[in-house]
């Protein structure tokens, strides 16, 4: 039998239990195995990790690990800037895009609400989610870590918080979008960008009241739901702000 000693830092300790966190520990071995396979096996996905030293050096997800070897795994930190080390993120898609499993379908309206490009369906498997993500060049957001430990997924994130409105803070903050938010530019039900357009081309499709109130409107081309700044506009309003503030 051979032995590794091990240690996570920062968030990856979240995947691991308490007796294993935010400590060197020794983890015994039997076959060959990359280090990949075995971070997967103590449940940690490789869509979070950024970096992995092995006696000091930086190594790829398929060192094969030795007897004795001292192994220490860090997360993708925005900050976290040596130039000498092999870093392991695949390079940031260009345009931030998302795909959001069955179980956040809130965040997912959140996302569009903030005007992120957000693919969700509440009846989408596991496969058809990696592949649309493969596909379309779309980050997964899921809470499912065995997701993300598959080989295919390249770009992915496992959502901790809680609720849709801290959910929604910890992707903008995770992949610095602040300054990427255009907030009421998308349509919350189908991901479509809205279009400008005139009341009179609208008006059969709005209560008498509004038409009166209101004169600026925005469409949806895909499914024709008119947008306009009432109550419901004023409440999400508050939401966008909260979150503003929060980041
Ligand atoms: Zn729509």
């Amino acid at each position: 039998m051979k032995t590794a000693y091990f240690r996570f830092y920062e968030e990856l300790n979240d995947f691991l239990p308490p007796e294993k966190r935010k400590i060197k520990f020794e983890h015994p071995f039997f076959c060959r195995a990359s280090v990949k396979d075995i971070i997967e096996s103590l449940g940690v996905p490789h869509t979070e990790i950024d970096l992995i030293l092995v006696n000091g050096k930086s190594v790829d997800f398929s060192y094969i690990i030795n007897d004795k070897d001292e192994i220490s795994v860090y997360p993708v930190f925005e900050s976290f800037d040596i130039s000498e080390v092999q870093h392991l993120r695949p390079q940031p898609l260009r345009e931030p895009k998302f795909i959001v499993d069955v179980h956040l379908g809130r965040l997912a309206k959140n996302l569009r609400m903030l005007g992120f490009d957000t693919l969700y369906k509440n009846n989408t498997k596991d496969n058809e989610l990696i592949d649309i993500s493969q596909k379309e060049r779309r980050t997964i957001i899921t809470k499912n870590r065995e997701i993300l430990k598959r080989n295919n997924v390249t770009h992915g994130c496992w959502i901790r918080s809680k609720t849709p409105e801290d959910n929604v803070i910890e992707i903008i903050k995770r992949f610095d979008l602040k300054n990427q938010i255009r907030e009421f530019t998308r349509c919350l039900g189908c991901n479509l960008l809205l279009k400008k357009t005139e009341k009179e081309k609208i008006a059969d499709k709005i209560p008498a009241k509004v038409e009166l109130r209101h004169n600026e409107f925005f469409i949806c081309n895909h499914c024709n739901k008119v947008y306009w700044k009432g109550s419901h506009y004023n409440k999400m309003s508050a939401l966008v702000q909260k979150i503003l503030r929060a980041l």
